[in-house]
This record gives structure tokens, C-alpha cells and sequence, in this order.
């Protein structure tokens, strides 16, 4: 099986379907959440991804689209964009998003937007955190999403730090061996590691290879979009540097 590894797509819907053209015909696409918040089209991301049938778990941004938590813990440009795209949403899409699961397991997979101790909140970004998540990875491998930086953490059972993190650029392929590991697509749709083009995942699970790609995206005509809904500028403006 071709499968998508997608997250944090953000409502982007331009770069979202750059990805999908992108990435050609795939058996599946799995989604690491926070597929609205940010971006001018939340629901459109929702119908595309339902049209794939993407299996899909809940990230912060899902759960504060529908009122299940509060957006206090979010900073101010995030809060505004979690409330103008709660506006936005009918009440089917809510009720969708509000069923999502905070973690799922694919077989030899498991997905979650953060990190299995804290599913839509942690950010895995370190040694302390990456062993947290693995103790809890009942699987031998693992996706997660929410840094919007594309990684792999290999389990070192002997090493001190018990883990390696390091990031991961396009073309980058991940031969899945005995290895436990965890790996992170990036963002679709507001990628934060310095380079602008969409980022997702390729797993073939017959070759048992993962490979991170980057794709350019017109950044513009999502940049026109989120002027026209009156988005903060700096969300408008990040898109354009990759932070
Ligand atoms: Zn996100």
C-alpha cells in the first residue's frame, strides 16, 4: 500500500491539494490532525479529506473548531483564527471533527497529533518527550504531527538518551527495520522549519520506506484567500517563510 502521511494542514486548502497532486495515486491517506485553524478554508479541507476517505485523528486546533476546549491556552492570532473558522463550520462538520479520535492504530501504526502522553497538546520535539511517547508506542511505529517540523526518532535501547531525533528534508527516505521509530510529515499547510513548500510523507508499506517530500504551492492565492476573511496578518505572513 501507497499511503499519505499528512498533518497540520491548517484550512490550506491550496497546498493541501498540491500535496494530492503531488503525491498521485495512494491506497490511503493518514491525517496527524489540525487539518482547519489558521487558514481561510476549513471546510473544504474536511469535504477533500473525506473525499479520500482519510482516516484522521483530532489535533488542538480540531477540538478548539468545536468548542471542546477553550482557546485560552492558544496565543491571540491562533485564538481569533480558531474562532472565526468555529463560525465558520455547520454543524455536520463540527459534529465530525468533535468524533475524531485522539489516537488510532493501523497495523504497525500508531497516530496521534502530539504525543501519546498528551495527545493534542505535546509537542515531541526532545529527548525527554520522544522517550515519554515511545514508552506508550505499543506499536513498532509511530506518526505523529503538531511541531509543523518534519523528524524521525529512532529508539536506541542501549544509547543514554534511549532515542535519536533528527530532521528530516525532501527526499529523505526512512527504511523501516527492526528499528521503533516515530516520524513526523511536517505541515501542509504552515510548515515552521524555514522552507515554505508543503511537506508530507509517503509510506509504502510493501517497500517499507518512508520518504518526506516538499512541494511548491501557490502561497499567494492562500495568502488572497486569508486577506479577504480579515485573518492576522502575521498568519498571513508566516506562510511565505516557513515559520
Ligand atoms: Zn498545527
Amino acid at each position: 500500500m501507497r499511503i499519505a502521511i499528512t498533518s497540520d494542514i491548517h484550512a490550506n486548502l491550496v497546498a493541501l491539494d498540491a500535496v494530492l497532486e503531488h503525491a498521485g495515486p495512494v491506497d490511503a491517506i493518514w491525517n496527524m490532525g489540525d487539518a482547519v485553524g489558521y487558514g481561510p478554508q476549513p471546510s473544504e479541507c474536511i469535504t477533500r479529506l473525506c473525499e479520500f476517505g482519510a482516516i484522521w485523528v483530532a489535533g488542538n486546533h480540531e477540538r478548539a473548531a468545536t468548542g471542546a476546549i477553550s482557546t485560552d491556552e492558544f496565543n491571540p492570532a491562533a485564538a481569533t483564527a480558531a474562532q472565526w473558522t468555529a463560525n465558520r463550520l455547520a454543524a455536520d462538520e463540527r459534529a465530525f471533527l468533535d468524533a475524531l479520535p485522539e489516537t488510532r492504530i493501523e497495523g504497525d501504526f500508531t497516530l496521534v497529533h502530539g504525543s501519546l502522553r498528551w495527545p493534542i497538546w505535546e509537542y515531541l520535539v526532545d529527548f525527554e518527550t520522544a522517550r515519554a511517547h515511545l514508552s506508550l508506542q505499543q506499536t513498532p511505529f509511530g506518526f505523529v504531527g503538531h511541531t509543523h517540523i518534519p523528524m524521525q526518532v529512532t529508539e536506541l535501547p542501549e544509547d543514554r538518551q534511549g532515542c535519536e531525533l533528527h530532521r528530516l528534508a525532501d527526499g529523505d527516505i526512512v527504511e523501516l527495520g527492526e528499528s521503533r521509530l516515530v516520524l513526523n510529515p511536517g505541515s501542509v499547510g504552515q510548515p515552521r522549519d524555514g522552507d515554505k513548500r508543503a511537506s508530507y510523507g509517503l509510506l509504502d508499506t510493501d517497500a517499507r520506506t518512508f520518504i518526506l517530500r516538499r512541494v511548491e504551492y501557490d502561497i499567494a492565492s492562500t495568502q488572497k484567500l486569508m486577506g479577504e476573511a480579515e485573518l492576522p496578518h502575521w498568519l498571513i505572513e508566516r506562510l511565505a517563510i516557513g515559520r
